[in-house]
């Protein structure tokens, strides 16, 4: 057993429950006790983590990424989206098992030293004789020992259909139908503590067909598992549904039967006020990534509507070729800035912030009844701020402090009640190797795309 005592706890349960000076006590991988004041006696052996000076949440959930994108930081950085993907696509379709092996291990890393102990993982550039590429990052994901939901995606509607990227970078249907059958069936744990969960995730409406909508509808539900994709999150976007299907976005999801539970979108950033009632009544999920909004321009989501609406909110960090940064703790800041720039200062409150950070991504990823919230029962993820520092040693209220400060160092990071992070380390792998294995994985990317890095280590 170990507990963790002397620190402020903000549980995130549905009642906001919060103690001062509170203890978190975990049997196994299990959170078995958390309240006010010492933790009570137990029989046998416990392990004490003094936590003066912390907070603690739950682990972060980070709803969107695409780990991949870790090895090509820094390209088309004045674009937009669509510019953006135009350049990057030729790029991508270098990749292979062992690019996306290090590339995950080191945006996994960084994610766990930024709070977060789930992610989700939205992969959906396959290129031929590439390896396996779900099985790369499942291995990097249990390496680093974080909780994973990596999706299949795909794309079909290559330019010659009248899509976006280049034909040589999507498949046809039948072999994105057997790849997403096959990669369920060997890595899908349904179980309560799983650690890895297979989702389904065509790329975008502007670069795969709605026949593989339709079937990828199918096969989620003959599967039991969870669908995403990115929606409305630009205005190109809504001009290609109007001028391709005659709808926006949340209409032409919504005729396929792509709006519930089981689904969650990164971005919806472009919603009508009737788009917004629909994701609410459907308690479909959205994936919040303010930061990523940010670089690509792309326009700020309505997160208080969608939320009065019902919908469950997350927050993510999107990929780290449109979101360089890539710490999910920075996210619950930047989603309070972009919502009072649109609403004024009480538009999202950081409370709010911090529950889309983490209970709001649980139920977006459909796991809100197993992680999400400091309770007994739930998994023992958990992540204990060190707020007693330069950077927040005066803050008043520690939640403003994790949500308003500076990232906040992490005393303790465990996922499954193991220590993933300590002291501010993390403690699976060596930051310095994932750091050089990256640098080297970019090189050798860009060199195979005929773009020459210069002498700096930047590319042209
Ligand atoms: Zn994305």
């Amino acid at each position: 057993m170990i507990v963790i005592e002397n620190c402020a706890v903000a549980t995130a349960d549905d009642a906001g429950t919060e103690y001062s000076h509170g203890h978190v006590l975990v049997d196994g991988n299990r959170i078995v006790a958390v309240g006010e004041g010492r933790a009570p006696a137990q029989p046998g052996e416990i392990t004490r983590v003094d936590g003066s000076g912390c907070l603690a949440t739950p682990g972060l959930v980070n709803t969107h990424h695409h780990l991949y994108q870790w090895i090509t930081r820094g390209l088309a950085t004045d674009s937009t989206l669509f510019e953006w993907l135009t350049e990057l696509y030729p790029v991508w379709a270098r990749i292979d098992a062992e690019s996306v092996g290090v590339a995950a291990r080191a945006g996994l890393g960084w994610l766990a030293l930024s709070g977060c102990t789930t992610s989700a993982d939205h992969h959906y550039v396959f290129p031929d004789d590439a390896g396996d590429l779900l099985a790369a990052e499942i291995g990097a994901a249990r390496e680093i020992g974080i909780r994973f939901h990596p999706t299949r995606g795909s794309m079909d509607r290559g330019r010659s259909a009248g899509g976006l990227p280049p034909d040589e970078v999507v498949e046809d249907i039948d072999t994105i139908l057997a790849a997403t059958s096959e990669a369920i069936t060997a890595f899908h744990d349904p179980s309560p503590d799983a650690m890895v969960r297979i989702g389904i995730a065509p790329c975008s409406p502007f670069s795969v067909s709605t026949e593989l909508l339709s079937q990828a509808r199918e096969l989620a539900t003959e599967h039991g598992v969870m669908l995403h994709t990115h929606l409305a999150e630009t205005i190109d976007e809504e001009d290609f549904c109007q001028a391709t299907h005659g709808c926006t976005p949340v209409e032409y999801l919504d005729s396929l039967g792509w709006l519930g539970e089981d689904v969650w979108l990164a971005h919806c950033v472009h919603l009508s006020d009737g788009a917004i009632k629909r994701l609410g009544a459907t308690r479909t999920g959205v994936a919040h990534c303010p930061s990523s909004n940010s670089r690509l321009g792309a326009g700020i989501a309505p997160v208080p509507a969608l939320l009065d609406a019902g919908a469950p909110v997350g927050l993510g960090v999107d990929g780290a070729a449109s979101q360089e940064a890539g710490m999910l703790v920075e996210e619950l800041r930047q989603a309070l800035y972009l919502a009072r720039l649109h609403g004024g200062p009480t538009a999202l409150r950081a409370r709010q912030a911090l529950r889309a950070a983490t209970i709001g991504g649980a139920r977006c990823l459909g796991r809100g009844g197993e992680i999400g919230s400091l309770e007994a029962g739930k998994l023992a993820d958990i992540a204990l701020w060190r707020l007693d520092g330069l950077g927040h040693a005066d803050i008043a209220d520690p939640v403003a402090a994790l949500a308003l400060g500076p990232p906040a160092p992490l005393e303790l990071l465990t996922v499954n009640g193991n220590a993933v992070v300590s002291g501010g380390e993390l403690r699976t792998a060596d930051q310095d190797r994932l750091a050089l294995a990256a640098r080297t994985a970019h090189r050798g990317l860009m060199a195979s795309a005929g773009r020459a890095p210069s002498e700096n280590g930047r590319t042209s």
